[in-house]
């Protein structure tokens, strides 16, 4: 049989985690806390699971909670979305995105990707029939290479992906940038799909630019956002696009063939949890101190820390040490030194290797200790031996 996928193989994140468990390391690779989801959100899961709320739930999602994200973006954004024809529950931000690109793109639709690039992107645009096209941010600033971006535009161009706070990088954009992006997406006629799951994670007095603030990107954007991250619980899969009532429309008839409809209990608990308090904008504040206490623990190593200004995610370069490739790297450390972390190479079409490793920094300060001492550790001559091999 052949493969539409031919060249698709697992992904960094499940193989970076699964070498940890089998070296007993460290795990730093995977984007996923160490600390509890709040217990009185676990109570209401409990309790609407116990309340009998266990059938299906409307396809779209649940009223209420649409009508929490609504009220939430207009706090955030200033925007005020429908949730009667705007909003969609999914299956986490991935689900969203596949939707997106199974709705909107079409055989032969050029879509744009920026390189380092979250892995579902390009792989999901295949199987919708389109063509990503790979433009690599610049380096080490990860901001977007205009000049590149706009002659890599053509007439099959439908649509281009942001990451807004960026993984893997921690680079976000301003709004000059999205001003920017409305003009070229206006001038080509683009769709914007914007990947923005870790908006409350941004840092140092910066304001997350989302497409929903624009007026002239909302009409042709699709906003995807993650409860996963917002509330420390990426295994309950639970996310949301928002988007104009026409593109909307398109959405949820995908979701409709491929989930249906998300799981009712917790669509209960989190709306009842997220109208009753501000879960939310602390987030920065909080991560904001995990990066800075990493980055503290970290000083005085060979690592070189790059800038983090969003997400939890902080980038480490060894390049001033060793040119060795960075999957070898975080391969070596993994089994050697007893601490996992993700390779950069992996998420460029190009294979670039900047000699950056990711490391996950949604941790208890204990982990981010133990995690600077592995790094400390490792005997820079290691690697010196490793070159010449
Ligand atoms: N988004 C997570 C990360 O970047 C991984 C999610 C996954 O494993 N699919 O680490």
């Amino acid at each position: 049989m052949e493969s539409k996928l031919p060249t698709f193989g697992t992904s960094i994140f499940t193989t970076m985690s699964q070498l940890a468990t089998h070296h007993g390391a460290l795990n730093m690779s995977q984007g996923f806390p160490d600390f509890p989801v709040n217990n009185e959100l676990i109570d209401q899961v409990h309790h609407y699971m116990k309340a009998g709320k266990n059938q299906y739930a409307p396809s779209p999602g649940l009223p209420e909670l649409r009508q929490v994200i609504s009220t939430m973006n207009a706090e955030m954004y200033g925007h005020e979305s429908d949730p009667h024809d705007e909003i969609t529950i999914f299956s986490g931000a991935t689900e969203a995105l596949y939707a997106t690109f199974s709705a909107l793109i079409g055989q032969g639709d050029e879509v744009i990707l920026f390189d380092p690039a979250y892995d579902s992107y390009d792989p999901a645009i295949r199987l919708s029939g389109g063509v990503p096209v790979h433009v690599n941010l610049n380096f080490p600033s990860f901001d977007i290479p205009w000049e590149l971006l706009e002659s890599s535009i053509t007439a099959k161009t439908r649509a281009i992906v942001i990451n807004n706070p960026h993984n893997p990088t921690g680079a976000i954009l301003n709004e000059n940038d999205l001003r920017r992006i409305a003009e070229l997406a206006e001038k080509h006629n683009l769709l914007i799909i914007s990947d923005e799951v870790y908006h409350n994670m941004i840092f140092d007095e910066s304001r997350h630019q989302s497409v929903l603030s624009f007026q002239e990107l909302r009409k042709r954007s699709i906003a995807i956002f993650s409860f996963g991250k917002t509330l420390h619980a990426t295994g309950w899969k639970v996310g949301y696009a928002v988007a104009s009532p026409q593109i909307t429309r398109e959405l949820r008839k995908v979701h409709q063939i491929t989930t249906f409809s998300v799981n009712t209990p917790l669509q209960y608990a989190l709306s009842e949890f997220m109208s009753e308090a501000d879960h939310y904008n602390y987030l920065g504040s909080f991560f904001q101190s995990k990066r800075d206490t990493f980055l503290n623990y970290m000083e005085g190593s060979f690592f070189k820390p790059l800038t983090s200004k969003g997400t939890y995610f902080q980038l480490l370069s060894y390049a001033s040490l060793t040119n060795l490739l960075d999957e070898k790297m975080a391969n070596h450390m993994t089994e050697i030194n007893g601490i996992a972390s993700i390779p950069i190479s992996v998420f460029y079409q190009d294979k670039t290797d900047n000699h950056v490793l990711r490391f996950c920094f949604a941790k208890e300060d204990a982990t981010l200790l133990k995690a600077s001492e592995l790094l400390k550790a490792i005997p820079q001559d290691q690697f010196i031996a490793d070159v010449t091999t």
